[in-house]
């Protein structure tokens, strides 16, 4: 079986029936599920954004984008940009020297856009300069493409707040902090957000008298407060890596490429530049009311999920995955429900031997069938076959952990699961 969709659009959507049971995928349109996002912009590398706004922003945890221009750049700055990249904040290009690049001719242009993130690059290693801001927001069509040759977003002054459906990466819009503007206005701006289900891209310059159009720390700080009372619904994040979110999102396909009583396998791509493009995904998926004790893997980890319940008693998994990371592998450790209708005289039984790291099954002779053993990343450790009734199966050479058994046995009424979890100690 294997069944392909497009996860953008339509959101909840049915893709096959099996055992009378529907599945359906949906990618969180905000990552977590959140309602709407925010990011935090400094425009021109002023020294109040390094000593005021990032000591601001750590308090509360929150991470901000920084455009530079390189060509202000000391040497001994760079020590410290390479420890903001590390503690999760971006540093995107400014150009060089910061002129109006759609009043200068198109080569000084493209030295401007191109070498500024050359050097960006060449000071942070393995740090690929994403992000770039249009010097006093000026550009035309001819900027922009030589833009996007080189970067994969750049933010301009144009007002607005962003979406997911019609924005455009090399033109994202943004509302500025000027002196006189007051918290009151600010605070909507992030009402708005959450409200529409848009993306805030905040700019500001200095604080406390330094730079153009400064701000007080003091109203920043309290902005922060008001957009931390709001966090359960607000995404907050640099602009890459909501860009990236989006751009995963429009460009991702899910596939079910297995799914039985017990397991779903699931390919999660995005055909982007993975070494680019490495954000979660954040992922909804419907799975059958019976399962229990589940466990989700992603390629060779085992992940992080939650499950939710809706007032249907539908049951979902919520988790996190990077897009073209290897299979996805939900699995449920308990029998699909109905196995007793299903067989009445398999006389299936399976119990552990303590004494010699084995167990056994025993089933009605009458059947044939096999055995397989999955370990909780679904993957198949060792299988057999089912002839006579009796079966001693060895574990001494399987690791400590967790394992499923699953046994088939193939009955005149069809095909007949029983899947139980054993304990290698
Ligand atoms: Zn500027």
């Amino acid at each position: 079986m294997f069944i392909k969709f497009f996860g953008v659009g339509v959101f909840f959507i049915i893709i096959n029936t099996i055992d009378s049971f529907s599945q359906e995928i949906k990618i969180a349109p905000f990552y977590k599920f959140k309602n709407g996002a925010v990011s935090f912009t400094f425009d021109d590398g002023l020294d109040s954004q390094f000593n005021i706004g990032i000591e601001l922003l750590s308090k509360f945890n929150y991470k901000g984008t920084f455009f530079i221009t390189t060509g202000n750049i000391k040497k001994a700055k760079w020590e410290f940009f390479k420890e903001m990249i590390n503690n999760g904040h971006e540093i995107g290009s400014h150009s060089i020297s910061h002129p109006k690049l759609s009043e200068i001719n198109l080569n000084d242009a493209n030295f401007e856009i191109e070498i500024s993130k050359n050097t960006v690059e060449q000071n942070i290693d393995s740090f690929q300069c994403f992000s770039f801001a249009y010097p006093s927001g000026r550009f035309n069509a001819e900027v922009k493409s030589i833009v996007s040759q080189f970067y994969q977003a750049a933010r301009s002054v144009n007002s607005g707040l962003c979406s997911f459906e019609n924005t455009d990466n090399f033109q994202l819009q943004t509302l500025f902090f000027s002196s006189n503007l007051k918290l009151k206005i600010a605070n909507t701006w992030v009402n708005s957000a959450i409200h529409d289900q848009k993306w805030l891209i905040e700019s500001f310059h200095g604080f406390d008298g330094d730079g153009y159009q400064p701000i007080s720390s003091n109203l920043f700080r309290k902005h922060l407060e008001y957009i931390k009372s709001k966090e359960n619904v607000l995404w907050v994040a640099t602009l890459q890596d909501v860009v990236k979110y989006f751009k995963e999102r429009q460009g991702a396909s899910i596939s079910i490429i297995d799914s039985s009583d017990y397991l779903y396998r699931i390919q999660l791509n995005d055909n982007l530049p993975d070494s680019i493009y490495n954000h979660p995904l954040t992922l909804k998926i419907k799975i059958p009311k019976s399962w229990k004790d589940i466990s989700i893997a992603h390629g060779e980890h085992i992940v992080q999920f939650q499950t939710q319940v809706d007032p249907l008693g539908n049951q979902f998994v919520i988790f996190d995955a990077v897009p073209d990371r290897g299979l996805i592998t939900i699995l449920s450790q308990t029998p699909f429900d109905s196995e007793k209708e299903k067989c009445e005289n398999c006389n299936l039984i399976l119990y552990p031997i303590p004494f010699n790291n084995s167990f056994r099954v025993l089933w009605n002779p009458m059947y044939v069938g096999h055995f397989s053993i999955l370990n909780l990343k679904g993957q198949m450790v060792f299988k057999g076959e089912l002839k006579s009734g009796i079966l001693q199966i060895d574990t001494e050479l399987l690791e400590k952990g967790n394992y499923m058994v699953v046994i088939d046995l193939d009955t005149e009424k069809g095909n007949f699961h029983l899947i139980k979890k054993v304990i290698k100690e």
